[in-house]
């Protein structure tokens, strides 16, 4: 039984590629409800990280955790994507030739077919569902465009507006900014702390202006492991994360 109430706890988490260790020790804790951005030099190992926690690689040692009791170790990706926790990866994956309203009606589906999906009948409910969540991807007056001809940052977005149909309770998003211009970037941290109001949010991204935006706590990766944590001006000028972004 663990003491903390954190949505997600890893204590301890080891994992080696051919005898190099990506992950060296790592201990993390997400308060429910927080936005914590993950930050760390090329290769600090934030993808083995959220690899580890969707269950696409296996710790060698250690305990992942979800919601204090659920031994996150114990299943696959496709088991931790329905208890709860949404990865968006930095390739948005929309589906090109349907409409923005058609690909979100089809994240609503979830486990039916794009075929049945289509031509179920949606509720009231359901419809304003996705219409809420237009409004909050700033899609409202894109339902009906393709999504293939929706900019690289709006695509992003709706990919979004997909995971939050399927309501996860923790989000995890890689490099969101990555690609987009300086106002999209800047729409995306609004859009993060939108989000962030009904679930918690772990966001890996290099851009700084971004992460300021974000304004939520900072955690620095190096070799695998915790360098330092707090607001971003106290990392930035944390000695230890100078020396290594520098390459000292
Ligand atoms: P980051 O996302 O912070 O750039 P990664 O998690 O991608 O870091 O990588 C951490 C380290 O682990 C790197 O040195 C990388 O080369 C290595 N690594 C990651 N995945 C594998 C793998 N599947 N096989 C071998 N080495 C890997």
């Amino acid at each position: 039984h663990l003491d903390n109430n954190g949505i997600l706890y890893l204590s301890s988490v080891s994992v080696s590629f051919d005898g190099f260790k990506a992950i060296n020790n790592l201990n993390l804790i997400i308060e429910p409800g927080e936005m914590r951005a993950i930050i760390g030099p090329n290769g600090a190992g934030k993808t083995t990280m959220m690899d580890i926690i969707t269950g696409k690689t296996r710790p060698d040692e250690g305990d992942v955790i979800f919601k204090s009791k659920v031994d996150l170790t114990k299943y696959d990706e496709v088991q931790i994507a329905n208890i709860g926790i949404g990865r968006k990866f930095q390739k948005p994956t929309v589906i090109e030739t349907l409409t923005v309203f058609e690909n979100l009606e089809m994240a609503m589906a979830g486990r039916r077919t794009v075929w049945q999906s289509l031509i179920h009948k949606l509720s009231n409910e359901d419809t304003q569902k996705i219409n809420e969540n237009l409004a909050l991807i700033n899609l409202s007056e894109d339902a009906q465009r393709l999504a293939g001809d929706l900019s690289h940052g709006q695509k992003q977005w709706l990919e979004i507006g997909m995971l939050i149909l399927t309501e996860p309770e923790l989000l995890l998003v890689d490099e969101p900014a990555a690609g987009m211009t300086d106002e999209e970037t800047m729409k995306t941290a609004e859009l993060l702390k939108e989000i962030n109001k009904t679930r918690s949010v772990v966001v890996v991204e290099h851009d700084m202006d971004f992460i300021r935006a974000l304004n939520s706590k900072v955690t620095v990766l190096h070799e695998g492991h915790v360098l330092a944590e707090g607001t971003l001006d106290q990392v930035q000028s944390n000695q230890q994360v100078i020396d290594v972004y520098l390459g000292r």
